[in-house]
């Protein structure tokens, strides 16, 4: 019997190469808490989160103290099996990075115990995914500049932030004309209004656009059906999807056609299969995102994409982001390609980069 013996929590800070701009937020690196779960029989998983408080609520601290004080301890000394995700937070609402943390590390855990890569233990079958790079907001001179400089590296989609301030059909113009060939996903991080959305997508007949993601507030429950019958450009929901039960609410109300799945959004892996399996009763389709965060997270969301058998696409483009990327994964990021290694059992991690102590500086994070 493999039992979860201890863990330790660290800090991760990796620098940007430039900074990320959404309608919500400026973030010049990306922070993150790493569990390291350490189990009998040499068996150690990796999990990850970030702060994304504009979206989540999740800071360092609360992600810190809900993994050492609340999660945590409730499996330490228990058998590393499936059952243990199933207990993951209950007792604690809210908290959905924390969540993910620890069930990427659990999934990895037992994906090593069981000796195969993640998608492997979850059912997946190995495929890649087109990757996009995401285009923060700027001037519309300076997108269409960012985006010659990403798409020579050769992705084949760009993911462009907007603000909705009455210049956002003038920077997708600017950009398709720069880079006509290559497919254009828009993501207003909920900043349109109906009029606005409807202006915007009106003046950009020509442009390659593909998705539109989250144009109205979350909490909007009528703008996006109207918009859905005025365009064919499919919606997909983001911020307004944590749950399963939210997943139904925008598909069944016709707001979207597809939700973005993010693990730090729905507490994980096995959350995210549930809302998986809602959007297919709906007739939606999924795509698997990812936060400004260490790369442990964003390879476990490519391991669970390939299982996610609805899903159409990524949005992974986090290590791509970053000035460097320290973690060694059975996942490549390169060249605008997500694609998985069919070696190394779990997520494959052979080196983490550097990393502090929790306990240095929350005074937590070690449990012997
Ligand atoms: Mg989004």
């Amino acid at each position: 019997m493999i039992r979860v013996e201890r863990y330790n929590l660290y800090y991760s800070n990796i620098p940007l190469k430039k900074p990320f701009i959404t309608a919500l937020r400026r973030v010049e690196s990306a922070e993150s808490i790493v569990v390291e779960l350490i189990c009998t029989d040499g068996i150690v998983g990796y999990g990850a989160a970030s702060p994304t408080a504009a979206i989540t609520g999740d800071t360092l601290g609360s992600i810190a103290y809900a993994l050492d004080k609340m999660l945590l301890p409730s499996i330490v000394g228990k058998e590393l099996k499936c059952d243990l995700l199933g207990t993951v937070g209950v007792g604690l609402l809210h908290n959905s990075g924390a969540k993910s943390a620890l069930d990427i590390a659990i999934y990895d855990a037992l994906s090593k115990a069981a000796g195969l890569p993640l998608f492997r233990y979850l059912g997946g079958v190995k495929r890649s995914f087109v990757n996009d790079l995401t285009i923060s907001i700027g001037s519309p001179e300076r997108m269409a500049h960012d985006a010659v400089e990403a798409a020579a590296t050769g992705v084949g989609a760009l993911k462009l932030k907007l603000v909705g301030d009455g210049r956002d059909d003038e920077r997708i113009n600017a950009v398709s004309d720069a880079v006509p060939s290559v497919e254009l996903r828009l993501d207003p991080n909920q900043s349109w209004t109906l009029d606005e959305a409807k202006r915007v997508l009106g003046s950009c007949k020509n442009a390659r656009i593909t998705l539109v993601e989250q144009p109205f507030h979350f909490s909007d429950r009528i703008n996006g059906s109207i918009l859905k019958k005025c365009v064919s450009i499919p919606i997909m929901a983001d911020e307004s999807v944590f749950s399963p039960e939210d997943a139904e609410t925008v598909l069944s109300g016709g707001e979207a056609d597809i939700v973005n799945i993010k693990l730090a959004k729905s507490g994980g892996i096995y959350p995210s299969l549930k809302i998986n399996e809602a959007a297919k009763r709906h007739g939606g389709k999924c795509l698997v995102g990812c936060m400004l965060e260490n790369p442990i997270a964003t390879a476990a969301a490519a391991h669970f994409a390939l299982a996610c058998d609805n899903c159409v696409g990524v949005d992974l483009d986090v290590p791509c982001l970053l000035e460097y990327d320290p973690v060694l994964s059975n996942v490549s990021f390169e060249n605008g390609v997500v694609s998985l290694r069919d070696e190394d059992a779990g997520l494959g991690i052979k080196e983490l980069g550097r990393l502090s102590m929790i306990a240095e500086s929350f005074g937590m994070g070690e449990r012997n």
